[in-house]
């Protein structure tokens, strides 16, 4: 079976082509679950996400489509949600979801993975900077309020690299995933990106196998083309590295399936 659960809608204000357009594109590439993960609304960086008001439309519209594509495609509600301290939203949490993916995109209010905001790299120590990222990342896991860690390694981004050793950094990080039952994403937006190589990476995804933390899989679509972006390679890979199941969310239990 093939999956994508980490696609984006117009609502969050930086992704282009309808819902409607996406699910066509997803039968057509022969994904088997397919699902919406659109940036969840929060009083902070209002510009690139929904708002609280927009959330029941955007719900009504995703499940008329699992309905009217029942017969296709399998598709599953979900948001993709900021852990960004102070800014935890209860209205958010609540929802009647398959699944929520915990992302920092922030340190400190930093958005750093907006190029927007890339001249805050500098006079940064990238050991101090990781370290504070991989915090975030387990007490993001520790609230047990997310489903699944997206795009684990984003701080690479704009290759900003740690001096010490990734995998040790996130040590901690990977424990309290372990703890809270999460799966680990396997994110391709990264190919597209000036880092050039998927979330996490090789060594971050051997690491999270050895703690025995389930694997799933998310194209990050913001555009039409990008759905299924790598999808088959980084299965593929998944497998290479000894991955023998992947995971997927209903109504916020997980499910394994065998490659
Ligand atoms: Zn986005
Ligand atoms: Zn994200």
């Amino acid at each position: 079976m093939v999956i994508d659960l980490h696609n984006h809608t117009p609502l969050c204000n930086h992704a282009k082509g309808s819902p409607l357009e996406f699910v066509q594109k997803a039968v057509e590439k022969k994904i088997d679950l397919f699902g919406f993960s659109d940036h969840a609304p929060m009083n902070f960086d209002q510009a690139y996400r929904m708002s609280f008001d927009e959330m029941a439309r955007y719900e009504e519209e995703i499940l008329e489509l699992k309905k009217a594509f029942k017969a296709d495609i399998k598709i599953r509600l979900a948001y993709e949600v900021d852990y960004l301290p102070g800014f935890i939203d209860s209205r958010v949490l609540d929802r009647e979801v398959d699944y929520l993916i915990g992302s920092v995109h922030f340190i400190g209010g930093w958005g750093f993975d907006n190029p927007e905001f890339l001249s805050d790299y500098h006079g940064r120590d990238p050991d101090e900077t990781w370290s504070e990222y991989f915090r975030l990342i387990g007490e993001m896991a520790k609230t047990k309020h997310f489903n699944i860690v997206g795009h684990m390694d984003l701080l690479k981004v704009f290759n900003f690299k740690p001096s010490k050793d990734t995998v040790r950094l996130a040590m901690k990080a990977l424990e309290e995933i372990r703890k809270a039952k999460m799966a680990i994403e396997i994110n391709a937006s990264g190919l597209r990106k000036p880092v050039g190589e998927q979330y996490p990476s090789n060594e971050l995804l051997a690491a999270a196998l050895d703690f025995g933390i389930p694997i799933t899989f998310g194209s990050d679509a913001h555009d039409v083309s990008h759905i299924g972006f790598h999808l088959t390679e980084n299965m593929r890979k998944a497998k290479e590295l000894g991955f023998k199941e992947y995971a997927y969310f209903e109504e916020r239990q997980m499910k394994l399936l065998n490659f």
